[in-house]
């Protein structure tokens, strides 16, 4: 969908990135991650000419973006920020309807989108009518997205959207951006600093450090690969065993022939995380699992979350 090749930026003599080579695909959720300062944001701005390359070729949807028009190429593509840019002394309903304004849609049809889109992430009707101010940075955020998605777009880029927010309003709205990605099936590249944020949100990571792109590949292949000491010191040496086992599901490390009774069961698609911590405040060394209707369907031992493939892994 959006392909970089050798693509380089410098500004006042100073190289902010430099020999980009990216495929993000289609339909794929793409985390650009990296310490502040490492071109994460210029990478994302390069995508929508808010910062025009250099050198080198950006390819979308198979066209050089200097073919097409700024404004046009602009509404291909949804754009969300931290500091989210709603317009103060309009409502939320307006604000969502920014875009689909300038392209003149009938009232009736915008406001469709307007309720559709408030219904997607998770805005009460009642907002609708609000100004900014009043409402929680959460809600902000939330309206910052749906304004994103307004008009369709074929891409959505966000750049550290959640980064103001408190952990629990953050983790809500991870949890929301990845069932959007589900049910919208968009392609979606945002940029974070926040390592959990991305290994959560994340179909495919791209790690950069000093404008160049260190590693590319899904969150396992990373983690359990990495191409040299800084990808491992990036992710944290200590925490890696547990950074894996939020990539692993319960199905994946169970003992399907077996059952046991007794005790409310973990989910099968639940992570490996989260087992762990069933499994430390239940002090036990077994747990039942059952599917996603409820039915039992095997047991997931302690032992084989810490000496399974995820621990092989981590020492390989
Ligand atoms: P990140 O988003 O990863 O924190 P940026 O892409 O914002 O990094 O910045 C990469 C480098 O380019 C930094 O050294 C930054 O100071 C510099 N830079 C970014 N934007 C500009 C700009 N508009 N003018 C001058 N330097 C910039
Ligand atoms: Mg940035």
């Amino acid at each position: 969908m959006i392909e970089f090749h050798d693509v380089s930026k410098t500004f006042a003599g100073r190289p902010a990135v430099s020999h980009l080579n990216l495929h993000f695909e289609e339909g794929a959720f793409t985390v650009l991650i990296g310490t502040s300062g490492s071109g994460k944001s210029t990478t994302l701005k390069m995508i929508n000419r808010l910062v025009e390359h250099d050198s080198g070729l950006i390819r979308f949807a198979g066209e050089e973006i200097r073919s097409l028009p700024v404004l046009e190429l602009r509404r291909r593509m949804g754009y969300a920020i931290q500091s989210i840019g709603l317009f103060p002394h309009w409502t939320v309903a307006q604000n969502i309807a920014t875009v689909p304004q300038l392209e003149k849609w009938s009232r009736q049809k915008i406001n469709a989108r307007v309720d559709e889109l408030m219904a997607l992430l998770g805005l009460e009707p009642a907002l609708r009518e609000r100004y900014p101010h009043q409402l929680s940075g959460g809600q902000q955020q939330r309206v910052g997205v749906a304004r994103a998605l307004a008009a369709n777009p074929q891409v959505l880029l966000m750049d550290e959207p959640f980064g103001a927010l408190d952990p629990v309003t953050r983790s809500a709205l991870q949890a929301e951006m990845t069932r959007i990605h589900r049910i919208l099936g968009r392609t979606i590249i945002l940029v974070t600093h926040d390592i959990d944020e991305a290994l959560r949100l994340a179909d495919r990571l791209v790690l950069m450090d000093s404008g160049e792109v260190i590693q590319q590949g899904t969150p396992l292949e990373i983690l359990t690969r990495p191409a040299n000491d800084f990808v491992r010191e990036f992710f944290g040496r200590g925490e890696l065993g547990v950074r894996l086992l939020s990539l692993r599901t319960v199905g994946e490390a169970m003992r399907r022939q077996e059952t046991q009774t007794g005790g409310e069961p973990l989910l099968e698609h639940m992570s490996l995380r989260d087992a762990l911590s069933a499994f430390v405040a239940r002090q036990c060394e077994v747990l039942p699992v059952a599917d996603a209707q409820g039915k039992s369907c095997g047991t997931l031992h302690f032992r084989d979350l810490l000496e399974g493939e995820v621990a092989r892994e981590v020492d390989a």
